[in-house]
C-alpha cells in the first residue's frame, strides 16, 4: 500500500497503526536476512508509537501520515535509537534528540520502523561501503542496490516499509531510486532541514523523499519542507503541489549525458520517456552541455574538502570503538579513527585534507569553487530557456555486488549524471523508467530552485502512462 492509501484506511477505521505496523515488522524482519536493508530494525519504538498513537486517533489528532511506517537513513538522527551511519566509528551513539525531519514526521503520526544501510558516512554510490554489510537489490541479489541510501531504497522496493527518507550529497536518494525502481526526490537546496542530519558535504547536501510513487512523494514533502531555526542556511519555502498538463512543457537534453560512458540501453529507455511526454504536448530541443567532463572533479574536491573538516570530530570518546585514555591524547585519537573509519572514509579525509592543505587550496579547492560558480551558472541559464532538464539517473544500470568497490573512480562514475543538482542547488527527481534484462532504470529530471512543483508534474505523468511503479520484484514475495 502506498501511505497514502495507509492514511485513508486508519483515518476510516479501517486499520489501525498497530495493524499496520505489526504487517511491515513482520515483513522487515522476514526479508531483512535476505536483503540487508535495515541496520536497525526498531521493533520496540514502533510498536510504542503505534500504541500511542491509537489514543492520539481516539482524541481525535489525526496526522498527515497517521499510522505509516517510515524507514530513515542511519545518517538522520532519532531520539533513543542507535544512529551509525554505517560506520564502527559511531557504534552506540544513540542520540539525544531528534532531527527536524524526524520531529516533523512525528507530529504527523509517522512511525519510525526502522534505520536503513549505507555507505559509511553517505560516500558511496553503492551501500557496499557499510560496516554492516553490503545491501542487495530487490530485483537482483547479486547486484547493488545503489547508494549510498541503498537501504531505503531496498526497504521501499521490498515493501519494507512504504515510504523512507535518504539524504542526497550527489545523487544519494536518486541513484538508488533508479536501481530500486522507485521515486526519489533530492529537493532545492535550503528547503529541507539539516538539524540533525550528520554532515558529509554540507554545501551540497538535502534530506528527501523515497517513495513507491508520486503522490506519496509529494505527501512526504509537504511534511518535511519548511523553515527552521536550527539551520541557517534554509530559506523560507513551504512545498505545495496542484498536478497539472505536461502540454507545452519545454525539456532542454543535454547530448553529454546520453553519449559516451553512457550505456546504449539506458539512454535509450530515457529517451522512450522523452518520447512519452513528447506525445503528451511537452516540448524537447538537443542541447550542449561543454562542462560536463569537470562536473565529477568538481564535485569531488568540494565534497572530499568539506568531509575532511566535518570528520574530524570523530575522536572516539563517548561512543565507537574502546578508547585507550592511557595512551597521549593523538595516539589514542590515531588509534580510534585508524580503526573506526573504512577504507573510503580514511580515502576522502586524506584527499580532502590535501585539497585544502596551504600550497594546494589555490590550485584545488578554489579552483573547484570557481567552476561550480560556472556550472550552476550555466544551469541556471539553460532553465531561464527550458523548464526541465533532462538525462539519465545514472549512466549504466545497477552492476554486480564486487564489481566497482575496488576502484574508487569506476564508483565515481555512477554519480556524472546527478552530482550537477548538487553543485547547482537545484531540485532533482529519479523517475522509474523500465527495465533493462529484469533491472530498473530511471530518468532524472531537473528544475528551476523551488520548482518541485513542475518535476512532480513531469513524474505523475510519467507513473500514469508507465505504470512501472505498480511492479514489484519477485524476490521479496513472501
Ligand atoms: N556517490 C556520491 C559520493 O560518494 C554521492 C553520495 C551522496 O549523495 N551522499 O559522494
Amino acid at each position: 500500500m502506498t501511505a497514502k492509501q495507509i492514511v485513508k484506511l486508519v483515518l476510516t477505521g479501517s486499520l489501525s497503526p498497530v495493524d499496520v505496523v505489526e504487517t511491515y515488522l513482520d515483513r522487515a524482519k522476514k526479508l531483512n536476512p535476505k536483503i540487508n536493508a535495515f541496520i536497525t530494525i526498531a521493533e520496540e519504538h514502533a510498536r510504542r508509537s503505534a500504541e500511542e498513537l491509537e489514543k492520539r486517533l481516539k482524541k481525535g489528532f489525526p496526522g498527515k501520515l497517521i499510522g505509516v511506517p517510515i524507514a530513515v537513513k542511519d545518517v538522520i538522527s532519532t531520539k533513543g535509537i542507535e544512529t551509525t551511519c554505517a560506520s564502527k566509528i559511531l557504534k552506540g551513539y544513540v542520540p539525544p534528540y531528534d532531527a527536524t525531519v524526524i520531529r516533523r514526521l512525528k507530529a504527523e503520526g509517522a512511525i519510525i520502523i526502522g534505520k536503513t544501510n549505507m555507505d559509511e558516512f553517505a560516500m558511496g554510490s553503492s551501500t557496499e561501503l557499510s560496516a554492516y554489510g553490503p545491501t542487495r537489490n530487490p530485483w537482483n541479489l547479486e547486484r547493488v542496490v545503489g547508494g549510498s541510501s541503498g537501504g531505503s531504497g531496498a526497504a521501499v522496493a521490498a515493501r519494507m516499509a512504504p515510504i523512507a527518507l535518504g539524504s542526497d550529497t550527489g545523487g544519494s536518494i536518486r541513484c538508488p531510486a533508479s536501481f530500486c525502481n522507485i521515486v526519489g526526490l533530492k529537493p532545492t537546496y535550503g528547503t529541507v532541514s539539516r538539524y540533525g542530519l550528520i554532515s558529509y558535504a554540507c554545501s551540497l547536501e538535502q534530506i528527501g523523499p523515497m517513495t513507491v510513487d508520486v503522490n506519496d512523494c509529494a505527501l512526504l514533502m509537504e511534511v518535511i519542507t519548511g523553515k527552521d531555526c536550527f539551520d541557517s542556511t534554509m530559506i523560507d519555502y513551504k512545498f505545495k503541489w496542484t498536478p497539472r498538463e505536461v502540454k507545452g512543457l519545454r525539456m532542454a537534453v543535454p547530448k553529454e549525458f546520453f553519449g559516451e560512458g553512457t550505456d546504449e540501453r539506458v539512454a535509450n529507455r530515457v529517451w522512450d520517456i522523452i518520447k512519452l511526454l513528447e506525445s503528451h504536448g511537452a516540448i524537447y530541443e538537443e542541447i550542449s552541455f561543454p562542462l560536463a567532463r569537470y562536473v565529477l572533479a568538481c564535485y569531488y574536491i568540494i565534497a572530499m574538502s568539506e568531509a575532511s573538516s566535518n570528520l574530524a570530530r570523530y575522536d572516539g570518546v563517548r561512543y565507537g570503538p574502546p578508547c585507550d585514555l592511557s595512551l597521549p591524547w593523538y595516539d589514542s585519537y590515531s588509534k580510534i579513527r585508524g580503526e573506526g573509519f573504512g577504507i573510503e572514509v580514511k580515502r576522502r579525509i586524506i584527499l580532502g585534507c590535501f585539497a585544502l592543505s596551504a600550497g594546494y587550496y589555490g590550485r584545488y579547492y578554489l579552483k573547484a569553487l570557481k567552476l561550480r560558480t560556472m556550472i550552476r551558472n550555466h544551469v541556471l541559464s539553460i532553465l531561464k530557456s527550458f523548464d526541465v532538464i533532462v538525462t539519465p539517473t545514472t549512466p549504466f544500470p545497477p552492476f554486480k555486488i564486487g564489481e566497482r568497490v575496488e576502484d574508487p573512480l569506476a564508483l565515481y562514475m555512477a554519480d556524472v549524471d546527478t552530482v550537477v543538482a548538487n553543485l547547482a542547488g537545484v531540485p532533482a527527481i529519479s523517475v522509474p523508467a523500465g527495465f533493462i534484462d529484469g533491472l530498473p532504470v530511471g530518468a532524472q529530471f531537473m528544475a528551476n530552485h523551488c520548482c518541485e512543483d513542475l518535476l512532480l508534474t513531469v513524474a505523475k505523468c510519467i507513473q500514469d502512462e508507465t505504470n512501472f511503479h505498480t511492479k514489484v520484484s519477485k524476490e521479496v514475495r513472501l
